[in-house]
């Protein structure tokens, strides 16, 4: 059996994400990612070790909108938590035992050079139309581009852009101070299908906190988001189970429904 999560603010929580979304002082944390040396990214011990079973009792699934290089930050999957699959890229690229999948991205990049406007003219085009983001651009892998915004739109400019982005086949998803844009072909839910249909297997339960998770989400037989997650604004509640609980203990209730979805499978 398959089972798919998004990372960031799902399972894992940067420095920032804990003093948003608050935790526990008695919660014992386990550093699960690494920057510049420094330790950055974190679970709960708990969580941690839930991951280590479910990786062991089923096909865990990685699925992040992180390019592979930021990925590779998670360092618990060099050792500790040893994977054959990870979806980076939000599904531009697969990774199988390390290393890209090209039989996935080369269909992929072909579809996108005939299907979609490119990164640098839909971003003209929001220039354009006199959108300004106060904030630094990221481009990634020239495939998409985020910003990381000193100051958020307001809900009415995002709807506005929202529309503005569908009608060239883009989207966008707000994480935090970070404004995606994103070409619809590029899918975290094309990219975890087309794993299923290689291994013959379902996927039986997921996780992810943010609309971009929606696409694979939909596909999995029972679909867990976060407390805080902007995905429960824009998907009909009836069709996830929310968590009880808010930030990185969420992670770590969301690990163990994963595991009890396991027992229930048949
Ligand atoms: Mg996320």
């Amino acid at each position: 059996m398959i089972i798919a999560s998004d990372l960031d603010r799902t399972l894992m929580y940067s420095k920032r994400a804990l003093n948003e979304l608050g935790h526990s002082s008695e919660t014992k944390l386990k550093p699960v990612e690494m920057k510049d040396g420094n330790w950055v990214g974190y679970m709960t011990e708990t969580a941690f070790s839930d991951l280590k079973k479910l990786s062991r009792e089923s096909l865990f699934i990685p699925v992040t909108t992180r390019t592979t290089e930021q990925y590779k930050r998670f360092v618990i999957f060099e050792n500790e938590v040893p994977l054959t699959y990870a979806i980076t890229s939000n599904g531009a690229n697969i990774l199988y035992k390390g290393k890209p999948l090209k039989e996935w991205s080369e269909k992929l990049f072909f579809k996108m050079a005939h299907e979609t406007l490119g990164l640098d003219e839909f971003l003209s085009t929001l220039l354009n139309e006199g959108y300004y983001f106060d904030g630094q651009l990221k481009k990634v892998d020239k495939l998409f581009f985020y910003f990381i915004l000193n100051c958020l739109p307001s809900s009415y400019e995002l709807s506005d852009i929202r529309e503005l982005a569908s009608s060239k086949g883009w989207r966008l998803s707000l994480q935090g101070r970070k404004l995606y844009f994103i070409p619809k072909l590029i899918s975290k839910g094309n990219a975890l299908r087309f794993i299923c249909e290689r291994e013959g297997m379902e996927a039986l339960a997921g996780a992810g906190d943010s609309v971009l998770d929606w696409d694979f989400l939909k596909n999995c037989r029972y679909p867990f988001v976060p407390k805080h997650g902007e995905l429960k604004e824009h998907v009909d509640a009836s069709l996830f189970t929310l968590t009880n609980k808010l930030g990185i203990a969420a992670g770590e209730e969301i690990l163990k429904k994963m595991r009890a979805s396991l027992l229930m499978k048949t």
